[in-house]
């Protein structure tokens, strides 16, 4: 298949770390390249937001980068972009007319947007087009209120991509309700998550020395409702009952490591650090490569990943993968990705006292941690490898294709190709690989996500 990507803001090439550079940009870069190791001719197509850039960028074989010009070639924060979406849309078309995708692939809200306006421009014939949000705006909005710094039209226009395309991918089970409370047929949509390089993300390497005999570890944008405040708070609490042994180590932010605390965020975490006299056990490192992060999972004990709420979460993933378990707050994602008591502790978000209990109770218990680990290390395979998530997101294109009557169309360089019964034999393919992985799994490991909903309250008994 010829698959056009959209992605207005978060490009595959970007540097990740800062407000608006995470998993989306980590997300669509992998789920391309997966596809492409499959066989498919893949274009991200993202907003230039600098003029140093080449028009077209390889990323890898098989998938192209475009750099579109809409707006300024300057970063500008996503919440602005949308006045310069009817550009984006206006080039879109225009590449489509010279170069007619199979299907379109929109990922957030505005890149729907602007695809959804390509793709049904009259000369476009319907291009099909399948959305993943990433975010919702109306899940933002409950948990940040005013802070929301989404443009108003927001409201209105989310929904109406959601209603106005032809399939919808949630990336776990919470977005999918999310999407039939705003109007989204449950017919079009289907769940898939993100995944994890689980070739990069490896128990085995080198690990950073630690400062402490334990430490704890937090991966991320530091934005507010990523939560790294309640995991300070969580620090010190630890330390108050007389664990003079823990440490923090918090990587990501906006600024690399030699600018780490000019990164505004950086300076607010750091005051409450010193409010609750922990400052000394906190070290914040900055942005991070990819490639650097496995070393630093390991050296952890145990990773926290306490968002006020999460569209998906890819570090709970990479952490699993690496072998360390996590104590996550059982939201969004989260629920699905991290299973209680089997990879990871949940814990009800925005309780900074029920994440230092859940920390206690693994680091006092050093074969709980390693169980964990190993738990973590085969769901990751079993259920979250791209090669995997690019398998799910293959189906859901030709459902979409079908669905739309052009399951016949779209085979490469002009070569039919019979996609609803390739579609079949892929699934097929892909049970066999389950039961055959299941097999070989420790029991449990490898079952359904929802295990963890028998807990009376996600809470963590220490
Ligand atoms: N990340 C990174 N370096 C950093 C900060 C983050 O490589 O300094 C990566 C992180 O490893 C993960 C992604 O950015 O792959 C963040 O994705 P996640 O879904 O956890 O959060 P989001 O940013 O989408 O809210």
């Amino acid at each position: 298949m010829k698959i056009s990507m959209v992605s207005e803001h978060a490009s595959p090439l970007a540097t990740l770390g800062g407000v608006d550079a995470g998993g989306q940009n980590v997300h669509v870069a992998a789920l391309s390249a997966a596809l492409a190791a499959r066989g498919h001719d893949v274009t991200v197509y993202t907003r230039r937001d600098d003029a140093s850039l080449e028009e077209r960028v390889r990323l890898c074989d098989g998938v192209e980068v475009v750099n579109v010009e809409a707006g300024p070639a300057t970063a500008i924060p996503k919440d602005e972009l949308l006045p310069f979406m009817g550009s984006f849309g206006d080039r879109l078309a225009e590449y489509w007319q010279g170069d007619r995708p199979d299907i379109v692939h929109g990922h957030f809200w505005m890149s729907g947007l602007a695809a959804l306006d390509a793709a049904r421009r009259p000369g476009a014939a319907e291009l099909p087009v399948v959305q993943t949000f990433h975010a919702l705006g109306t899940v933002k909005r409950r948990h940040q209120g005013s802070d929301d710094t989404s443009p108003p039209e927001r409201e209105s226009l989310e929904p109406r991509v959601g209603r106005g395309v032809d399939a919808v991918i949630a990336t776990c089970s919470d977005e999918a309700f999310e999407l039939k409370t705003m109007g989204v047929p449950s017919t079009r949509i289907s769940v898939v998550p993100c995944g994890v390089d689980t070739g990069l993300f490896t128990p085995d390497g080198p690990a950073e020395e630690k400062g402490r005999p334990f430490r704890i570890l937090t991966v991320g944008r530091l934005v507010p409702r990523k939560g790294v405040g309640l995991t300070i708070s969580a620090l010190a609490r630890l330390v108050d009952s007389g664990r003079d042994d823990v440490e923090l180590v918090v990587l990501g932010g906006s600024r690399p490591p030699a600018e780490v605390l000019d990164d505004p965020d950086v300076q607010r975490l750091l005051a409450h650090a010193e409010g609750l006299g922990v400052a000394d056990r906190v070290s914040f490192r900055g942005q991070i490569r990819q490639g650097d992060l496995p070393q630093a999972l390991r050296s952890a004990d145990v990773v926290v990943c306490a968002p006020w709420y999460e569209p998906f979460g890819i570090v709970p993933l990479e952490a699993m993968a690496t072998g360390t378990p996590v104590v996550a707050a059982a939201v969004g994602g989260l629920i699905d990705s991290v299973v209680h008591g089997r990879t990871g502790l949940h814990v009800p978000p925005r309780d900074s006292d029920a994440i230092a209990d859940a920390v206690q109770t693994l680091l006092d218990d050093p074969a709980l941690l390693a169980s964990l680990g190993a738990a973590g290390i085969a769901r990751t395979h079993s259920r979250y490898t791209w090669s995997k998530v690019a398998a799910e997101t293959e189906r859901a294109y030709l459902r979409t294709l079908r669905a739309a009557g052009r399951a016949d169309r779209g085979g490469r360089a002009g070569r039919p190709v019979d996609h609803a019964d390739r579609a079949d034999r892929a699934d097929r393919a892909d049970r066999a690989d389950r039961t055959d992985r299941a097999a070989r799994l420790p029991e449990g490991v490898a079952g359904g996500s929802r295990r963890s909903a028998g807990r009376s309250n996600g809470r963590v008994s220490s």
